[in-house]
Parts: C-alpha cells; sequence; structure tokens
C-alpha cells in the first residue's frame, strides 16, 4: 500500500482504525479513498469539492436575500423571513442554529424553484450539510479550506452510509435522507472543530439516531412539505449533535449498529410511509386540499 492508496473501508469501524493506524483526519481519509476510486489526484479531488462548495455557497444564501417561491406555489419566503428574524438580534436559539435554520431552508426552496442546488447526499435534504458546515465555520472563525475539510469529512459518513444503507427516501423514509444528511453534517462539523475520526463518527450516530424512524410524507407528492423545514431541523441537530461530541459525549451504540439498525427501521416501514404520499402528513385534510389546489385532483 502506497502512501495514496487505501483499502476499501466500508465501515465506520474500518475507518477510524485507518485514520488512527495513519494519523490522518477523516477528510484525508475521504481523499484518498476517493483517489482510489476515481483515479483522480488529491488535487483534482479537492478541486472537485471546491466547485461543489461554489454552488453550495450560492444555494443557501440566495433565498435569504430575497423570496424564492416554489414552482407549484406551496412554498417559499421562510429562508428570508428567518432571515429577518435573525437580524432582530432575539432569538431564543441563538445566531449560530438561526444562520443553520436559514441557509438550510434557503437551499431546499432554491431546489423546489427549480434552481442550482448541490444534492447532498440528495436533493431533497439538499441544505442541511452546506448550512450546519457553514454556520459552524462561521461560529469558529474558520477558513475556507476548514469548510473544504469538513465537506470531505461529512462526506467519509456519507461513504459508509452509501455502502451499507440508502439515501432514497423510497426504501428508507425521510431517516435515509435528511437523516442521513444531519450525520454528515454532524460528522463534519466535528471535523472542522478538531475532533478525531471517532467523535466525528459519534456525532454522526447521535443525529442519525434522533431522527430513525421518520417517515417520508411529502404533500402532493412535491418535495416541498414538510422537506424545508425538515432540512431547518436536520441542519440544528448537526450542531447539537456535533457539540455533544466535542463534549466528549459518546454515542453509546456504534455508527454502524446504529446504521444497521436504521436500515432494518426502514424495511419494516409501510410503502405508505415510503414517499407514496400515502400516508402521514401528505393524508391530513390541508395537504389533501393542496394536493387539489395543484393538480385538480379529488382526494
Ligand atoms: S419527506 Fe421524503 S421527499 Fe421530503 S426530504 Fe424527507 S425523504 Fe425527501
Amino acid at each position: 500500500m502506497n502512501d495514496n492508496s487505501y483499502p476499501a473501508a466500508n465501515s465506520a469501524a474500518d475507518i477510524i482504525e485507518l485514520c488512527y493506524q495513519n494519523r490522518i483526519p477523516l477528510s484525508e481519509y475521504a481523499v484518498r479513498s476517493e483517489c482510489e476510486r476515481s483515479g483522480m489526484s488529491p488535487e483534482e479531488v479537492r478541486d472537485k469539492m471546491h466547485r461543489r462548495l461554489d454552488v453550495m455557497g450560492s444555494s443557501i444564501s440566495e433565498a435569504r436575500k430575497r423570496p424564492v417561491y416554489s414552482v407549484s406555489g406551496l412554498t417559499g419566503g421562510d429562508a428570508e423571513r428567518l432571515e429577518r428574524y435573525l437580524k432582530t438580534g432575539k432569538t431564543l436559539s441563538g445566531e449560530t442554529a438561526l444562520t443553520a435554520m436559514a441557509g438550510a431552508l434557503s437551499a431546499a426552496e432554491v431546489n423546489s424553484a427549480m434552481g442550482r442546488i448541490a444534492a447532498c447526499p440528495t436533493a431533497g435534504s439538499c441544505g442541511i450539510v452546506p448550512a450546519a458546515l457553514e454556520a459552524a465555520r462561521e461560529r469558529l472563525g474558520l477558513d475556507e479550506e476548514a469548510m473544504l475539510d469538513g465537506l470531505l469529512a461529512a462526506s467519509a459518513v456519507g461513504l459508509v452510509i452509501g455502502s451499507n444503507a440508502t439515501f432514497a427516501g423510497s426504501e428508507g423514509g425521510c431517516q435515509a435522507e435528511c437523516g442521513s444528511a444531519s450525520a454528515m453534517a454532524a460528522g463534519g462539523i466535528v471535523a472542522m472543530a478538531g475532533g478525531s475520526p471517532k467523535q466525528s463518527f459519534d456525532a454522526a450516530a447521535i443525529a442519525l439516531k434522533s431522527v430513525m424512524g421518520l417517515v417520508c410524507d411529502p404533500v402532493a407528492g412535491l418535495v416541498e412539505i414538510p422537506c424545508a423545514k425538515r432540512n431547518a431541523m436536520g441542519a440544528v441537530q448537526a450542531l447539537a449533535a456535533a457539540d455533544m461530541a466535542l463534549a466528549r459525549i459518546e454515542s453509546k451504540i456504534p455508527f454502524d449498529e446504529v446504521l444497521e439498525a436504521a436500515v432494518s427501521v426502514g424495511r419494516m416501514m409501510p410503502e405508505a410511509l415510503r414517499e407514496t404520499s400515502n400516508g402521514g402528513l401528505a393524508v391530513t385534510p390541508t395537504a389533501l386540499r393542496m394536493r387539489e389546489h395543484v393538480f385538480g385532483e379529488e382526494a
């Protein structure tokens, strides 16, 4: 094995061990793993991620500056609303949490308006990772390179999820989309703050198990309600999980086992709660009226 190549490591336990043995951070593991998989050089990998970061940066700020509405007209304007509230300086959750929420809502609204986003890991959950990482970057006074390392560390968490589970709401419910994104963001934030790979996966485990069983129930079959607000909550949850891990609180159940349990819960979930819009919030009277309004369909 040369310095830039790594054996396939599909579990958090393996990755933590590899990082420990080679004395490298999670971000470096992600770069070497991607080089191995794609044949790209480390510089090309970082450059590619930089371009993703640019798209993410625009998506988490665009709808904060001016109201952006979805094509269906069902949602929009909330990121700008939250931005104005944030500027009052009288928020309950504090500036970092509000920044994360506003950024996540912004990306979700840009997505619903058919704007440009970076799916991370999916379009439906596109706001969580960039908004949570950016809020943490601002809070910690870090630069863009640190943000890139955070994104790479988040991708290492995503690699484990992608190798052993699913990101699809149609397979695993919203725990698979927003839950995965929140876990990735939590792991990335810990890495940005100087935590160890083990702490990153502890944060990821805490975030994921907190939404285990979360159903996928989009109103009118559109990725808007409740998706946008789940993005906002997923970003805040990532920050909270990262804080716990940085305080050296461990996840008593290791990440690999939490993930296995989430897969098992997803399999037990009825089809009505897996993106079919036949259950959960999607069949409430208000949701059915919205569906009729958009598509002219009787419930
Ligand atoms: S509710 Fe379903 S469509 Fe919406 S973000 Fe969650 S998984 Fe995606």
